[in-house]
């Protein structure tokens, strides 16, 4: 009898007194605690009536009782749906009703909100609060928990669904076998081990929190210093206890601007990992200067876990994501799904057990996106290099297609980057009565720098193609970005939609 994901991340540790968590008070939760917590999830779970294959959603807080509820639902079998705290109501009833939820978990403060939107999806509602109180707390502990359910390596784990930056999210259905191997690649390259501490401060609502994360410590047996959020103080004041630290590049900007960063804060680090949105070569460059490290980046999406990584040892390139992982095979295609030379720029594609199952009940999408030979097709535009490098230059949807020819916002975005003043930049298309889309670039100065449109552009035209450069020049105080630190271009789309109307 077995359960596949349960077993190597969770029963590995049963009656462990080792520490798993290190909490910002200081506390400390070892494996057993925290496995008997999850297995009083697990029977709340089933006393609530859910049974293996059916899906609870949770809007919950990072804490160790919302890890709890999820190690509960993999050991009882039960799907899970973890929703990014900022969500509404309105979208919250989206996800519940879409993936047929059974019940939904949430914040004791939002239930009054959202005890509507479960009414309707006819759903359950019950609470854990950060702090371990709540209604299904309460429950779990009087649960009388039955034995783990089995679950082979092709059943569902997890439903994660997509940021939706464009059109409605859509929720990827992750196999036991998914999340497994693709922990077991990281946990390997990476070179994770018991003697590891790895800082936690992302969400566990997102692939990189929850199944990078994660996965990779209950793997590798790493306590974690678990963190409810990115805060600057907290993490300087922990970093001198890690010896890892997962983030997003915003992490490494924020505390690039802390003077409390220095060499011998992170002295005891051995790997700090970026991804989830590019890290600028420049980051990594002044990561290194300061601290001596070489920033590991790596890619990878909701729908298909890590794909490629930068080495542990060896050449970890500042503007790549590195090479593709063990198991994964990925290739750069044209529209057409033929293989483009090397070099070359064109659509990733990636096929390997880390790549989800498809769209939940979605089969059209999933066809669309989903090769029959099991091809994923990201919708990530890159490139791979003689050395098998990869190097991703942008969204697909972000491709700028002025007068007909293609731009690549990325390569105008690092042009403009290198100039003196600039901090950072976004490039979009804009509507444009004349070429169809014309490229507009949105600059962030460096504080207290004054820069001019005129003088950008001038700087630009000696480094860019005629048709590569702005047509418009915007300066803002700051870029918008998603908690995950990605730019969300469609914000600015809209913004300067009408900029080149006549
Ligand atoms: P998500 O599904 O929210 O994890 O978003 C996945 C997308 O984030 C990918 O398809 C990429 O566009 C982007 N992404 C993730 N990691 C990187 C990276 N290291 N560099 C550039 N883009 C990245």
């Amino acid at each position: 009898m077995a359960n596949h994901l349960h077993d190597a991340l969770f029963g590995r540790h049963e009656g462990s007194g080792a520490t798993f968590l290190i909490l910002p008070d200081g506390s400390r939760l070892s494996h057993a605690d925290f496995g008997a917590l999850a297995m009083r999830y697990a029977g709340a779970l089933e006393a609530a009536g859910l049974r293996p294959g059916d899906r609870v959603a949770l809007q919950l807080e990072k804490s160790p009782d919302m890890l709890a509820v999820i190690a509960g639902a993999v050991r009882a079998g039960v799907v899970f749906l973890p929703l990014n705290t900022a969500y509404t109501p309105a979208e919250v009833s989206y996800f519940v009703t879409d993936a047929g939820a059974k019940l939904l978990l949430c914040d004791g403060r939002s239930e009054g909100a959202l005890a509507p939107v479960a009414r309707a999806a006819g759903a359950a509602i019950a609470t854990v609060n950060a702090d371990g109180s709540g209604s299904f707390a309460e429950a779990a502990q009087r649960a009388v928990p039955g034995p783990a359910a089995v679950r082979g390596a092709d059943d569902l784990a997890a439903l994660l669904y997509t940021s939706g930056t464009t059109g409605r999210s859509k929720g990827g259905m992750m196999s036991h076998r998914n999340l497994l191997s693709n922990a077991e690649v990281l946990a390997n390259v990476w070179r994770f081990t018991d003697r590891d501490v790895l800082l936690h401060a992302l969400p566990i609502f997102h692939t990189h929190g929850l199944f990078v994360a994660t996965n990779v410590a209950l793997l590798a047996g790493s306590p974690m210093i678990f963190l409810p959020k990115f805060d600057v103080d907290q993490v300087i004041r922990f970093l001198p206890q890690a010896t890892a630290m997962m983030g997003v590049p915003t992490f490494y900007t924020r505390l690039l601007d802390d003077p409390r960063l220095t060499r011998d804060l992170v002295a005891g680090i051995r790997l700090f990992i970026s991804g989830s949105a590019p890290l600028l070569a420049d980051t990594h460059r002044q990561w290194q200067a300061r601290t001596g490290h070489r920033i590991l980046e790596r890619y990878g999406m909701t729908e298909t876990n890590m794909n490629t990584s930068n080495p542990c040892e060896g050449d970890r390139r500042a503007g790549t994501v590195g090479l593709p992982l063990p198991g994964v095979e990925l290739k750069v295609c044209d529209g057409t799904g033929r293989e483009v030379p090397r070099g070359e720029t064109g659509t990733i594609e990636v096929r390997g057990p880390n790549v989800f199952q498809g769209y939940w009940k979605m089969p059209e999408k999933t066809a669309e996106e989903l090769r029959a030979d099991g091809f994923f097709i990201t919708g990530d535009l890159g490139f791979v290099d003689a050395d098998g490098y990869v190097t991703i230059v942008g969204r697909g949807k972000d491709l700028i297609i002025t007068g007909g020819f293609n731009v690549y916002p990325k390569e105008v975005e690092l042009a403009i980057d290198a100039l003196p003043g600039v901090l950072e930049s976004a490039v979009i298309g804009a509507p444009h009565p004349d070429f169809g889309e014309g490229v507009v670039a949105v600059i962030v100065p460096e504080a207290g720098a004054s820069l001019d449109d005129a003088a950008i552009r001038a700087s630009l035209s000696g480094t860019l193609a005629k048709f590569k450069q702005p047509k418009a020049v915007a300066f803002r105080a700051a870029l918008p970005r998603n908690t995950m630190g990605k730019v969300q271009k469609t914000v600015l789309r809209e913004e300067f939609r009408d900029i080149f109307a006549s």
